[in-house]
């Protein structure tokens, strides 16, 4: 030990004499039981993981800049958007959706691609995917879904039975299948993707006028993406290269960037455009509604500890700001309540106090009181302003950020059903615009997927492709006469890493 060096204490702050040896009963005898520090040594051991995402587990972080590039205070009054060249704070956390923490980077799968910015009217997180849509529109629909992801209960093994089955019993689904089974099924990094909130939400004005909104994560780094095969070429290699990746380039002052971008669609659209703007399956095509720029994000900073900063990131769409809300869109409204739940259990009560997720740059008041990690004092430097209302001048609410009021319409059947046939319009404007090497290569990835399945679940989705278009149909079920295996790899022969 020299003076520089400081001294071990325990986790109360008293100095250590020993780290190296048990305190026994004589020179030879049995450990004794009051040699705390051995065993709240190995007890914090014990306590070192917690539960990981049920969804979304494998995760790669940074902290970067967001900044205001464009003008949009006539359509939305959040803080975050008032001035063009303002800065926030942001910590973002991309993911795989259904491999556990340890799997590989390079798989196959839809990307998480989330966004929490430090506000000064609170946190806002913007929590989506690198895909426009979603498997399913309906929360009820989710645990089934996910359940097909994830391992057979008996076999222990991913299951392309279960996951096909599922899917065709959900047409809806070929849209986001299509997207998984097309090139950016596999990106080659976070930072070669780009991102949308997929939800509709809403923003409004100083006026109270209410625009529905999609929000894009352009990618400033080109679309790469991994074959079948150079991806596992690469796992074979390295199961961290997202990991890598990131961490290199920033660590090199090498910062991906991306645009955010919106759709805004006025309010009274929503019962004129063609397709339920509230159908997480569906896309806002371009053309009628097109990207309006917002800003720039710029990841430029890797956290000190993982799991400090990254592991313990809570995203949850419950996070919006005065000026941003929610939609009717069925799968919205079930995240608001679960991802935050989610949080609560893997977490603890007070996720939100933890310093991933404190806010930084909004006061934070509110009357919550104790439990599980409760280090924060909300005392409003008043022990007595401990409930609402109080009369010792406590937080209280501010009724000029309420949203504008929603109007709505329509039958009381409340259990209301989609019509079945818009489902294939939009999969099948995305197969259109796909070349015809990407379609060869979207055929066989199929081939590769759907080889172990039952001739049974086969058909039932290649009726679902067909209803897409027929050639789709045609062309997967040649792949899948084709020995998926030789397939998957012949893919490569021609094809290098995909850059668009
Ligand atoms: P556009 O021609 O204006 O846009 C096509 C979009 O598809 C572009 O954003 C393009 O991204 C993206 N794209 C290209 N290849 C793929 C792929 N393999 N997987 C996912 N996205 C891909 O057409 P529309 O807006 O009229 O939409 C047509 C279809 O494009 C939709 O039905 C939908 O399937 C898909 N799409 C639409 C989006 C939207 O928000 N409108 C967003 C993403 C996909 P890039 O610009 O990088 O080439």
């Amino acid at each position: 030990m020299t003076d520089k060096t400081p001294r071990l204490t325990t986790t109360g702050g008293a100095p250590v004499p020993s780290n190296n040896t048990t305190q026994t009963a004589g020179e030879r005898g049995p450990a004794l039981l009051q040699d705390y520090q051995l065993i709240e040594k190995l007890a914090h051991q014990n306590r070192e993981r917690i539960p990981e995402r049920v969804v979304h587990a494998k995760g790669w972080g940074a902290f970067g800049t967001f900044t205001v590039t464009n003008d949009i205070t006539h359509l939305s009054r959040a803080k975050v958007f008032d001035t063009v060249g303002k800065k926030t704070e942001i910590l973002s956390r991309f993911s795989t959706v259904a491999g556990e923490l340890g799997a590989a980077d390079a798989e196959r799968d839809v990307r998480g691609f989330s966004v929490k910015f430090y506000t000064e009217e609170g946190n806002w997180d913007l929590v989506g995917n690198n895909t426009p849509i979603f498997f399913v529109r309906d929360g009820y629909k989710f645990p089934d879904f996910i359940r097909t992801q994830k391992r057979h209960p008996k076999t222990n093994l991913r299951s392309p039975e279960a996951m096909f089955d599922f899917w065709s019993a959900h047409p809806e689904s070929v849209h986001q299948v299509t997207i998984l089974m097309s090139d950016r099924g596999i990106p080659v990094n976070p930072m070669h993707m780009h991102g949308y909130g997929s939800h509709t939400f809403s923003v409004w004005n100083k006026d109270g006028v209410r625009h529905w909104v999609k929000f894009h994560w352009r990618s400033q780094q080109p679309i790469k993406n991994y074959t079948n095969a150079e991806a596992e070429n690469l796992i074979g290699k390295t199961r961290e290269s997202y990991q890598e990746d990131l961490y290199n380039a920033i660590d090199e002052g090498n910062f991906p960037k991306w645009k955010l971008c919106i759709q805004a669609m006025p309010e009274e659209d929503a019962l004129k455009v063609p397709y339920n703007p509230f159908d997480l399956t569906k896309v806002w095509p371009h053309a009628d509604y097109p990207l309006i720029e917002v800003g720039e994000m710029e990841l430029n900073r890797n956290p000190e500890n993982y799991f400090v900063f990254v592991e313990n990131a809570a995203y949850s769409p419950s996070n919006i700001v005065p000026g941003i809300g929610f939609s009717p869109d069925k799968m919205l409204q079930a995240r608001v309540f679960a991802y935050a739940d989610a949080h609560r259990y893997r977490l603890g009560t007070h996720y939100e106090a933890l310093p991933a997720n404190a806010a930084k740059n909004a006061p934070v008041n509110h009357y919550h009181k104790d439990g599980s990690m409760r280090f924060f004092t909300n005392d409003f430097g008043n022990p007595d302003a401990y409930y609402e209302p109080n009369q010792w001048n406590g937080p209280t609410a501010d009724p000029e950020v309420k949203e504008p009021p929603l109007k709505i319409s329509g039958d009381a059947d409340r259990y209301v059903q989609e019509d079945k046939d818009a489902d294939y319009v939009q999969p099948r404007a995305l197969f259109n615009l796909l070349p015809q090497d990407e379609k060869e290569r979207l055929f066989s990835n199929f081939g590769a997927a759907m080889g172990p399945c039952s001739d049974g679940v086969k058909e039932r989705w290649l009726a679902v492709l067909k209803r897409v278009h027929p050639d789709y149909e045609a062309g997967v079920r040649k792949a899948l006469q084709t020995d998926s295996d030789v397939n998957a790899i012949s893919v490569t022969d021609d094809t290098e890493v995909t850059a668009k």
